[in-house]
């Protein structure tokens, strides 16, 4: 077979077999198929779409690539929650811990580091000190088993082709396509041994798909996809039409997720994190009422259980959990914090949050190339939301960067991301359906 002639194909918007995928995934991990050419591919992808047939061979190829876990079946129920990506997503840090913590199922998750201009779960986790994820297949599964849960990335042993398409889709603009979302994120549920999966589909204008209708139809094919796999899927579509909570950047973002576990935290990250995680005991426990899961999860915050899960499972993965105790002893500091004020008064009709999460990366939160090192102070904190209020100086950022020309910049930029009205908008809902 022939890269060059597989690729002109997908760019003739013909389809591919499943050979022909496997010998260019495959000789992608083994170093056989240079990064320009699946980038050509991948690019040909984004443009022609798949069929049903061609996302099917390529979530079973990318699960192929590596191990796939197999949990003995005594009655456990392993599940997961996955997002299609937005910006200050942090529901897996909280979710996971709170939902394992019910004790009602068991969670192996596998998550990705940022992709394009959203954040990833893994990056967040990171920048926790001495945090290892990159346990291996035996130490996922024990972990998973003995405590409820385990966070880790792909590895070479599970999911290694997602590892490395992910990668090279994060710096090449190849993010925004429903096939390759499908093998991306279905490939690592599937790998990961669960029976259900619960999915966080974002729209809005820090989603990859912004458009509902287009939300609405990556969600429809997650669903049948992963059904068709043997999961059981439970997809919701929720806004992404402003950061979720107050902050971007990953230890930014842990500092967030800890509020959240000690039961204080942002009135919108609270409530989707808890739909989502009733909605998987939901799965693992059909006959009881969501409303009484719900009365559960919110029950775990305020006792602490959640938080006591989170540092057990930071423990167990080498974390250095005095520091999360402890925040101000946090090694990594921004040599820079900068405040931005609003030059106008009126409502915050529009947020932009695409390039909100553009910015993050420009103060070191992301990477720019697949080579760059994240810096886990960089991000901001937004003080303001949707459809409020403002005048003219009040708080609308704060940037943290140890990169002096990029926290300038923004300073000076980051207003122009806010629409201010003279109306009150129209209210948006964060939970779609
Ligand atoms: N999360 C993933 O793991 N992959 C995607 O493509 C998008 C979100």
């Amino acid at each position: 077979m022939n890269p060059y002639t597989i690729i002109e194909k997908k760019q003739q918007g013909k389809s591919l077999s499943a050979d022909e995928l496997a010998f260019m995934i495959n000789g992608f991990v083994k170093g056989n198929i240079p990064d320009y050419q699946m980038s050509a591919l991948l690019m040909a992808i984004f443009f022609r779409d798949m069929t049903e047939s061609e996302v099917s061979a390529l979530i079973q190829i990318i699960i192929d690539s590596g191990k796939r876990v197999h949990f003995p079946d005594t009655g456990v129920y392993y599940a997961d929650k996955h997002s299609t990506g937005g910006v200050g997503d942090k529901v897996s840090l909280i979710l996971a811990p709170l939902v394992a913590s019910t004790g009602l199922l068991k969670i192996p998750m596998i998550s990705g580091r940022g992709l394009g201009h959203s954040g990833g779960t893994l990056d967040k986790l990171d920048s926790i000190p001495g945090f290892n994820s990159y346990l291996n297949f035996d130490q996922f599964m024990a972990q998973t088993d003995k405590i409820g849960c385990a966070l880790i990335g792909q590895t070479g042993e599970i999911c290694p082709a997602d590892k490395k398409l992910y990668a090279l889709r994060d710096v090449t603009a190849t993010v925004r396509s429903i096939p390759i979302i499908c093998g991306s994120i279905l490939s690592k549920k599937i790998a990961e041994g669960i029976n259900g999966l619960v999915l966080d589909v974002k729209t809005g204008n820090g989603a990859f798909m912004q458009r509902y209708e287009d939300s609405l139809k990556l969600g429809k094919a997650l669903k049948r996809h992963g059904e068709a796999f043997g999961l059981q899927v439970k997809a919701l579509i929720t806004n992404m039409h402003q950061p979720l909570g107050y902050m971007v950047g990953n230890w930014l973002e842990v500092l967030e997720s800890l509020d959240l576990l000690q039961n204080r935290g942002p009135a919108d990250l609270r409530e989707l994190t808890i739909e989502l995680s009733a909605e998987m005991l939901q799965l693992a426990e059909p006959d009881v009422s969501i409303t009484e899961h719900r009365q559960l999860l919110e029950n775990n915050l305020a006792k602490g259980k959640a938080m006591e899960k989170f540092l057990e499972i930071v423990h167990t993965q080498g974390g250095n959990v005095k520091v999360l105790e402890n925040p101000a002893s946090y090694p990594h500091k921004a040599k820079y914090i900068l405040d931005v004020r609003a030059t106008e008064s009126g409502f915050i009709s529009d947020i932009d949050t695409y390039m909100l999460g553009i910015d993050a990366i420009s103060l070191g939160a992301g990477r720019q190339k697949s080579s760059d090192s994240i810096e886990p102070e960089a991000g901001f904190r937004i003080h303001i939301e949707y459809a409020q209020k403002v005048s003219r100086g009040d708080l609308l950022f704060t940037l943290y960067s140890s990169r002096k020309e990029a926290i300038e910049k923004l300073q000076k930029d980051i207003e122009q991301r806010i629409t201010y009205s003279d109306n009150l908008p129209k209210s948006l809902s964060l939970i779609h359906i």
